[in-house]
């Protein structure tokens, strides 16, 4: 992902930055498709943004929603997509789910026929809880009651099976994928992209405009990122996607057993949710941001500190984040358990 990321910067230096784009489309047209192939849907739905929320943003700008309508959430949305929900003026009604967050599904479906939304948001795998929301099945009901479903994919594409057969799919090159920063993408099924309100700029025919969802794709945008993406969606590919999901979520039942109770911290998600994420709740007067810093300044251990603003509908206490990857090894989980107890 490196060399690729960087043999297109040179690339813009020596020949130009159009032409070296204009050199790369089959590889951009490959990630597009492999970005697809993840998402369940087909190359020409995708288009590459700077991030997810970039995505969201975008969406919300040309989705056909008025001021006042209803966007259904989690109680655990992540805090960024309420603000840009309420930014836009719209409302934001709460699906029911248990007592982890995870949706009813039993519920689900008498709740959208007696307040059915302009569109259902659902963040697949939070980023304050690792959990993995049952999105096809939300697909199935959503569908049933012709209601939209926007997936956040951002904490699920590369960690979970993210083709849910959702309407759209958004995600970031960041985070599971481990690609570049500065890219991410969205993902639109055909029937929903023509019912975009995209606008046309004056002078332009439009009978040669692209696709609607070629539009999210600004003409000017991180080049080389995109080529990062393509080169780390292709190295989950090549691995088997189902097996990366297998391994993360063996490495998240290693480390939710090897930390839970350790000095008094306790894991919040069952032991065998199909993720890695884990998060720990601090032991009584222990500060989690400062044990954040205590790890990675004396052990060398990086850690995430997540506050309330991730999910301030749902959090009501900061929580310690592990994210395992793919090199964890025993011996780094084992060396978290030893720095977390002292
Ligand atoms: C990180 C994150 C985002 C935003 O991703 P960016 O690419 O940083 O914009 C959106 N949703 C969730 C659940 C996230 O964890």
């Amino acid at each position: 992902v490196l060399a690729v990321t960087y043999d297109h910067s040179r690339r813009e230096a020596t020949i130009g930055g159009y032409e070296a784009e204009s050199g790369a489309a089959p590889q951009l047209d490959r990630g597009r498709a492999g970005i697809a192939a993840l998402v369940g849907m087909a190359g020409r739905d995708v288009a590459f943004v700077p991030s997810a929320s970039a995505a969201l943003a975008m969406l919300l700008d040309v989705w056909p929603l008025e001021a006042g309508d209803e966007v259904a959430c989690l109680p655990g949305e992540y805090g960024p997509s309420l603000t840009a929900f309420s930014q836009r003026r719209l409302r934001i009604r709460e699906l029911p789910v248990d007592q982890l967050g995870r949706v009813d599904l039993d519920a689900l479906g008498a709740h959208l026929a007696s307040h059915p939304p302009a569109l259902v948001h659902l963040t697949q795998v939070p980023s304050h809880r690792g959990i993995a929301q049952p999105a096809a099945e939300v697909c199935g009901v959503c569908r049933s009651r012709g209601i939209p479903l926007v997936v956040d994919a951002a904490q699920a594409l590369g960690q979970v099976d993210a083709a849910s057969g959702a309407d759209v799919v958004y995600g970031t090159s960041r985070k599971w994928l481990s690609g570049p920063r500065g890219v991410g993408f969205v993902a639109v099924r055909p029937p929903t992209a023509s019912k975009l309100r995209i606008p046309v700029d004056e002078g332009v025919d439009v009978r040669s405009e692209p696709s609607p969802v070629q539009w999210l794709e600004r003409s000017e945008g991180h080049v080389a990122g995109r080529l990062g993406l393509s080169s780390a969606v292709d190295e989950v590919l090549a691995a088997g996607a189902a097996q990366v999901h297998e391994r993360l979520a063996a490495l998240g039942r290693l480390t939710r057993t090897a930390l839970d109770g350790i000095g008094g911290w306790r894991v919040v998600e069952p032991y065998d949710e199909p993720t890695a994420t884990t998060t720990l709740v601090a032991p009584t007067g222990v500060d989690v941001i400062g044990t954040r810093t205590r790890l990675r300044v004396a052990h060398g251990i990086l850690t995430s500190g997540i506050d309330r603003a991730r999910a301030p509908r749902e959090m009501t206490e900061p929580v310690l984040r592990v994210s395992p990857h793919l090199g964890t090894t025993v011996a780094d989980v084992q060396a978290l358990a030893t720095a977390l107890q002292g």
